[in-house]
């Protein structure tokens, strides 16, 4: 599931492989996974890429000809480069960029949801678009104070956090890493907080996505693997040991996710109910 250190990693190794690239031919195979039909598709034509930028956990394709693709990958979409062009049965493939070098860059879209999408929009039309409008403050690098954020907040914070409209690029593996550095539990809330917490808890945010972001710096070149090498040590780690403390990670099961904590460094060696079982049970 890209977050924003995947999602920031790709919009960089792309961007510098196919700034001034031209444009030979764009297609959505498929289901259409373009979601806006003025200008037609058509226009990237011959139009030359001038950059790839990241905008929470969306990519901003930038033409020269005024024209910028906005893609989001939603839970399951990657965008890769490749050297050649897709097979037509490639099932994944949700948009195809053909350059006219050869190359084509791909929205793949993993799994049997289809949701990832695009939008080809005017560049005086990109900020007003309504996912991006409604977008909250970058997590990385320089997130606003907490206190600000969150003062009024009642909701637990592993729900707050990955409200993108609250605070951008955040999701649940990313989430569980910055809690954890933060050492603070999962289900309190912004009003629970004191100033030392608002300021540990956007320290570790910058720290825990900077810390990713430096190593897919390292390890991540083109092509952009399916699956990035993502460097979690709390996440998906319930029962292994803390990487802090040594006890042993939690996690609290929901429908289609685990959230994972220690209980010892987070939570006053608390454990928190497994949701899926208190449902069962009710
Ligand atoms: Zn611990």
């Amino acid at each position: 599931m890209p977050e924003l250190p995947e999602v920031e990693i790709t919009a960089r190794r792309i961007g510098e492989a196919v700034s001034g690239s031209r444009i030979e031919s764009a297609l959505t195979p498929g289901i259409n996974a373009l979601k806006t039909y003025d200008p037609p598709l058509s226009a990237v034509e011959g139009a030359t890429i001038t950059g790839v930028r990241r905008r929470g956990k969306l990519f901003r394709i930038e033409l020269d000809n005024d024209l910028t693709l906005l893609v989001h990958l939603m839970s399951a979409g990657r965008l890769q480069l490749f050297d050649t062009r897709a097979s037509l049965r490639d099932k994944t493939a949700r948009l195809l960029v053909r350059l006219d070098d050869g190359r084509e860059l791909r929205l793949r879209e993993f799994g049997t949801k289809q949701r990832a999408w695009v939008k080809l929009l005017r560049s005086g039309e990109v900020e007003s678009e309504e996912t991006l409008a409604a977008l909250g403050p970058e997590a990385w690098p320089d997130p606003p104070d907490f206190a600000e954020l969150l003062a009024d907040s009642r909701r637990p914070l592993y729900a707050e956090l990955r409200d993108q409209h609250v605070i951008a690029g955040i999701g649940r593996s990313w989430l569980d890493e910055i809690l954890h550095a933060a050492e603070i539990s999962p289900f309190k809330r912004g009003v629970d907080l004191d100033p030392d917490e608002f300021e540990r808890l956007r320290d570790a945010t910058v720290q825990q996505l900077g810390r990713a972001l430096a190593h897919y710096e390292e390890a991540i070149k083109l092509p952009i693997p399916d699956k990035l090498p993502m460097p979690l040590f709390v996440h998906r780690r319930n029962g292994e040991p803390c990487p802090r403390c040594g006890d042993r990670l939690e996690a609290v099961f929901y429908e289609d996710y685990v959230m994972c904590y220690c209980p010892t460094c987070q939570t006053d060696g608390k454990l928190l109910k497994d949701r899926r079982l208190s449902r069962l049970l009710k």
